[in-house]
């Protein structure tokens, strides 16, 4: 079986027994624990997550009567402590169940209701594999006397325990993030037509597939992660936005593999796994309307680059929209960016963000930037939800 086939068969033809070799390099000797298994659910969407102690191979299949599908780890063990059951009953799956299924195999499966499809990948550092699950779209009639609403779900990164990039003061990126998000609520807001929602509205964690989860259960008509950037050389500052897509420019690499949470040698693995398996990708960014997140990422970038040129605050410097592997914009079903709003590890600019007048002004930016997209989008869009 070549490569291109195994990516093939994990995403769209699930019939067939397929093997994935999730470790890139080293055959791990010990057996890997099957940590916990977590799933968010919605009447068209379910994201499954199984949280593993480091790579495996897994192989998956999907059976009938009755409908399921199988995912067998390799050299796995269930932890002791795991729920082995977890039902769902959302339409789209009944249950999840996991199990032993010999001294050397996790089985787990996925018992079905009724699916359109489904697609897999991996995560690291925690190594999890994420399925993704849809449901056979029903046709919506666009109801006239409905006002058309837009759904927007803003992404405040990291949180928690988890503070993100550190300024040179110790400003963190997590406190800067949410204060912006919190104020790009209330200016979206301000508009009646906007429902907003954010994945974290305090200072939690959240991991990144359950922000895209939350999007994708929200039904969401844009996804904005918001971030600062960080970078070892201080004198290096400026404001770029992002979308998801392979990419060769190593600078954009290291962004994603700080903001992934993994190496920046995990990353380029990442990429050269992706280069080959290229159908992955495409699949992981079929949804999320690529032209259309390309648009948003233009309007965004050029929005804050002018508004904070305009203000007597700041001269921003222009990075430019770029593309990166970005885990929290991985299945994402809408067009999605993720914001690099400026660069913590700057002095001046770790100053600035500091400044809740210019946190408000990255917050009008970005709201001007929806607004703009929305505004070049075409009526009939606009009626569905497009
Ligand atoms: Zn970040």
């Amino acid at each position: 079986m070549n490569s291109n086939s195994v990516s093939k068969g994990i995403l769209k033809y699930c019939a067939s027994l397929i093997v994935l070799f999730l470790a890139t390099s080293s055959i791990a000797s010990e057996k890997t624990d099957v940590k916990d298994i977590r799933y968010w659910s919605s009447p068209g969407y379910t994201r499954v997550v199984i949280d593993l102690s480091g790579s495996v191979e897994f192989s998956s299949k999907r059976l009938t009567d009755p409908d399921r599908i199988y995912f067998d780890l390799h050299k796995s063990e269930l932890a002791k402590e795991i729920k082995t059951t977890l039902p769902v009953g959302d339409g789209l799956l009944k249950a999840v169940r996991a199990g032993q299924f010999d001294a050397e195999t996790v089985r787990v499966v996925l018992d079905l209701e009724k699916i359109k499809d489904f697609k897999t990948f991996i995560l690291e550092n925690p190594t999890r594999l994420v399925i993704d699950v849809y449901g056979v779209e029903t046709a919506k009639k666009p109801e006239v006397t409905t006002t058309v609403k837009r759904r927007i779900v803003i992404d405040p990164g990291h949180g928690g325990h988890d503070p993100g990039a550190m300024g040179p003061t110790g400003l963190c990126e997590k406190d800067v993030v949410l204060d912006i998000a919190l104020k790009l609520r209330e200016i979206l807001l301000a508009d009646p037509i906007n429902e907003v929602f954010l994945t974290r509205d305090t200072d939690i964690f959240i991991s990144l597939e359950e922000r895209t989860a939350i999007a994708n259960k929200k039904s969401a008509d844009f996804f904005v992660s918001i971030h600062a950037n960080a970078s070892p050389l201080r004198k290096v500052k400026g404001i770029e936005t992002y979308l998801l897509n392979w990419t060769n420019d190593e600078e954009a690499m290291r962004v994603a593999a700080r903001e992934n949470k993994i190496s920046l040698k995990k990353m380029k693995e990442m990429h050269r796994q992706m280069d080959t398996l290229g159908m992955i990708l495409n699949d992981l960014s079929r949804d999320s309307k690529r032209n259309d997140s390309i648009k948003l990422a233009n309007y965004i970038q050029r929005s804050m680059v002018s508004t904070l040129n305009n203000g007597s605050i700041y001269k921003g410097i222009d990075l430019g929209v770029k593309q990166a592997l970005f885990y929290v914009l991985f299945g994402a079903r809408m067009p999605s960016v993720l914001v690099e709003v400026s660069f913590i590890s700057n002095p001046q600019e770790e100053r600035l963000l500091s400044d809740e007048s210019y946190r408000m002004q990255i917050a009008k930016a970005i709201a001007k930037g929806l607004d703009t997209y929305i505004d070049s989008t075409p009526a009939e869009q606009k009626v569905a939800g497009l």
